[in-house]
């Protein structure tokens, strides 16, 4: 009798609704955790990442074929993702308005996945006030080889002299080399406002401190330093989003840490995308994080 050759059973339908595909393709080769591994990663830390993720425009890190091949920014929506990703027009400078892409739950963090999203990133603001910030980064850049203990030195710094002006801050391991320092704000300011508090607060760093310290992204100028990247509080700009998983070798996750806790970290990527079970247990003592109702001093 004929046999039929055996047909690939479906891909199973998450609870949550969003079909993804291809889930044993392999996204990072040097470990090779797949598609299905990333989708349930986001499944998972979605209760932890949407109060930071959702309802901001977001820009995307879409590697269809793997970490490894071609990778690309999408910030607009190409109308592709279905109806879990949502829409918000903003201005553009020429005057025009683009569609830019948010998602407000866990379908639409998976739907995302479902397209060869890795990475998410998001504007500095929230849909329903995109020129007001409601946040702004250092997002604190070492020089190749800086040892990661002059990184975390650099961000208890930065937190003390915002704390001199009132700001609460909060750190996160940006999953790649860095330390971003985060400063909740309640939306009130616009962007101009945000930029010139940034730029300035980076620039009297430097000042202060050439030897540690440059506020301008010349790599030239950071032999042996730290770049204060204060651009990502510029209107349009992103930045990495609480437990986001990069697009790097062993599918690190960007992760929300306590000061203290920072103390005994040896590195800015401690936890990978396999580690969702760990992150929802310290998500606990982290209950907080990220939060804080205030407004920027005069500088
Ligand atoms: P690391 O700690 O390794 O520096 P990072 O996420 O801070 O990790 P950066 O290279 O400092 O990485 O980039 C800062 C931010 O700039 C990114 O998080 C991203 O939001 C934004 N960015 C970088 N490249 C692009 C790009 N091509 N298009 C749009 N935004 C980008
Ligand atoms: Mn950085
Ligand atoms: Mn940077």
């Amino acid at each position: 009798a004929d046999v039929k050759p055996e047909r690939p059973a479906p891909a199973p339908m998450p609870r949550e609704g969003v079909r993804i595909t291809n889930r044993d393709r392999v996204i990072f080769p040097e470990s090779g955790q797949t598609k299905g591994e990333l989708a349930d990663y986001y499944a998972a830390v979605a209760p932890l990442m949407l109060p930071f993720a959702a309802q901001r425009p977001v820009s995307l890190v879409r590697c269809p074929q793997g970490r490894a091949k071609k990778c690309f920014f999408q910030k607009h929506d190409s109308g592709a993702f279905g109806k879990a990703v949502h829409q918000v027009p903003i201005r553009e400078k020429d005057g025009g308005a683009e569609d830019y892409i948010y998602v407000d739950d866990v379908e639409g963090l998976l739907a995302c996945v479902q397209m060869g999203t890795i990475e998410f990133h998001g504007w500095g603001s929230r849909v329903a006030a995109v020129e007001k910030p409601d946040r702004m980064i250092f997002d604190l850049d070492p020089d190749e080889g800086m040892d990661f203990g002059r990184v975390k030195e650099a961000a208890q710094d930065i937190r003390a002299r915002l704390s001199d002006l009132g700001l609460v801050s909060f750190a996160m391991l940006s999953g790649g080399k860095g330390v971003h320092v985060v400063v909740p704000l309640t939306p009130g300011h616009d962007w101009g406002a945000h930029k010139d508090f940034a730029s300035r607060f980076a620039q009297a760093l430097s000042t202060a401190e050439p030897d540690r310290f440059v506020a301008t992204m010349s790599k030239a100028k950071r032999k042996d330093r730290i770049f204060i990247d204060w651009l990502r509080n510029q209107r349009g700009s992103t930045a990495v989003l609480p437990y986001s998983a990069r697009a790097r070798p062993g599918a690190p996750v960007a992760i929300p840490v306590d000061w203290d806790e920072l103390e005994g970290i040896a590195d800015a990527h401690p936890y990978a995308i396999g580690d969702a079970t760990t992150l929802l247990d310290r998500a606990v003592s982290l209950k907080g994080w990220g939060f804080a109702a205030q407004t920027l001093p005069d500088l």
